[in-house]
């Protein structure tokens, strides 16, 4: 077997037993493979390990791969911070993007979103434990946006997205209850099933809590080098 397939079968089975622990079924989890920095090649043999979707940062960067991978059915999720000059890409390229703060950043997306694509699914990134200089909107901002971006057309809002300081799981607790809070006053309660929650290091501890997607790279590709 070879090494992307042992990490991912070993991530697999951490996500198996987090459930387990949980009380959770394990299809409740969906592995979002974090691919940044990494070269396409990888990403193709990954593929051939059964994993369908990649989750990229920066945009130049994903847009290479894109191309480069175009004869992969590959879904492709933006989980970096996004640019208001960078939209247009983002709205024609992903299926998902995850970083979505403002009104005015998901009213762009919208607007160049095709109409022949599906709907452009995203999340609502939340500064869920009130760092500084972080991206995302503050939890009491959440319920407005999503009355504001549920009427966009070409999207299909989906959750929340949080990226809590190191070891604070109780942050992971409370985007939980902000989610079923929204899903409780939702107009469309069905479209909102995705808290987009857990990295390499603490994807137990948010599954724990209710993730429903985690954001995987380290621990499937290992360590990331940036001096290239
Ligand atoms: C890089 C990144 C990840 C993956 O982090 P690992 O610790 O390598 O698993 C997840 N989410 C976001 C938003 C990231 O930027």
């Amino acid at each position: 077997m070879n090494k992307l397939q042992e990490a991912r079968n070993q991530v697999l089975q951490q996500i198996e037993q987090a459930c387990q622990l949980a009380g959770r079924l394990q299809q409740s989890v969906e592995l979002l493979a974090v691919s940044k920095t990494h070269p396409a090649e990888m990403l193709r043999e990954m593929y051939t390990t059964g994993q369908r979707s990649f989750g990229e940062n920066y945009l130049q960067e994903a847009l290479e791969k894109i191309e480069a991978l175009a004869d992969l059915e590959i879904e492709w999720h933006f989980i970096g911070h996004v640019q208001r000059n960078k939209t247009k890409h983002l709205a024609s390229n992903f299926a998902w993007v995850h970083g979505v703060d403002r009104l005015i950043i998901a009213e762009r997306l919208s607007a160049q979103r095709d109409v022949s694509q599906q709907p452009l699914n995203i999340c609502l990134q939340v500064n869920i434990d009130d760092q500084d200089s972080k991206d995302g909107c503050a939890p009491d901002e959440v319920a407005e946006l999503v009355r504001q971006i549920s009427l966009l057309p070409n999207l299909k809002l989906r959750g929340l997205m949080v990226i809590p300081a190191p070891n604070n799981t109780q942050a992971f607790f409370d985007a939980r209850q902000l989610f079923e809070q929204v899903k409780a006053e939702h107009a469309h309660p069905e479209d909102w099933d995705t808290l987009s929650m857990g990295m390499s290091g603490d994807m137990v501890d948010a599954i724990a809590a209710g993730s429903t997607m985690v954001r995987v790279g380290t621990a499937l590709f290992g360590a990331r080098d940036y001096s290239k």
